[in-house]
């Protein structure tokens, strides 16, 4: 199994999971021009893939979703949440599969587990996937880290893990107060030493790819969410990966 990211942040968010056979997408915050380049640039093309995976409602995960999916004939998996927001705003749908936010469900050769989050959506989740052999965790736009969290992230291959923000950072910023006390919140973004803390509370002897991502650009520089994951792993900052906005990050391959 391998993953990469179309981009990531508070533009647009888009990753990729591939077991070779299936390939499918979280989320699509770019408009379908947007995705096919940043695709081609990965050695992919719309026609490889299988299905895209929704977060959540929110324009920077859903904004190409419905019309890449209806041009490409890729079904949508969703909660009944974001389907009954996200849908209303549809001419025509393609087609859809519920999602139930604590049940499992299969799309070609990978296991998909959802899990619910705390966050300002109608009902929004974030992904683990298996191929049989490797777990892949990701885990972005989350107010706050659940026991639940914790349970399903627990010994991962692969993490990608929100950092949205730097404390100082946020409360120094020139957002007005109700958007650093909603950024900041429980149902808001996961700033960097809670992204630490995370890494603290699950099993990481397996793991083999660390990305932050979801930084903002405002409230968050990469040196700073690099270096609080790793004095939470004891490792180089320069092993962590961070995903960038405009080129989110190249394959990585699970082993
Ligand atoms: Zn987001
Ligand atoms: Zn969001």
């Amino acid at each position: 199994m391998r993953f990469a990211s179309l981009g990531s942040g508070s533009q647009g968010n888009s990753l990729i999971v591939d077991t070779g056979q299936t390939k499918v997408l979280v989320d699509c915050g770019f408009s379908n021009t947007a995705l096919s380049a940043r695709l081609a640039r990965l050695g992919a093309s719309p026609g490889d893939l299988t299905a895209i995976l929704v977060t959540h409602e929110h324009s920077d995960h859903i904004a190409g979703v419905f019309s890449f999916a209806r041009r490409h004939q890729l079904t949508v998996y969703l909660t009944h949440g974001t389907y009954a927001v996200a849908a209303r705003r549809q001419a025509s749908l393609p087609e859809c599969r519920m999602v139930d936010g604590d049940t499992p469900f299969v799309v070609g050769g990978l296991e998909i587990r959802p899990f619910p989050v705390p966050h300002d959506a109608r009902e929004p989740i974030q992904y683990a996937f298996s191929d049989g052999q490797h777990r892949l965790g990701v885990l972005t736009d989350t107010g706050a880290i659940t026991p639940h969290i914790v349970d399903v992230l627990r010994a991962c291959d692969a993490l990608v893990l929100e950092c949205n923000h730097d404390r100082a950072l946020l409360a120094g910023s020139r957002y007005p107060a109700a958007l650093k006390r909603r950024v900041g919140g429980r149902f808001g973004h996961l700033e960097n030493g809670q992204a630490a803390a995370l890494l603290g509370q699950v099993d990481t002897r397996r793991l083999q790819h660390l990305v932050a991502a979801h930084l903002s650009r405002e409230n968050n520089r990469p040196e700073l969410a690099a270096k609080a994951l790793a004095s939470t792993l004891g490792c180089s900052e320069h092993w962590i990966g961070v995903a960038d906005q405009e080129s989110g990050f190249d394959w990585r391959q699970m082993m």
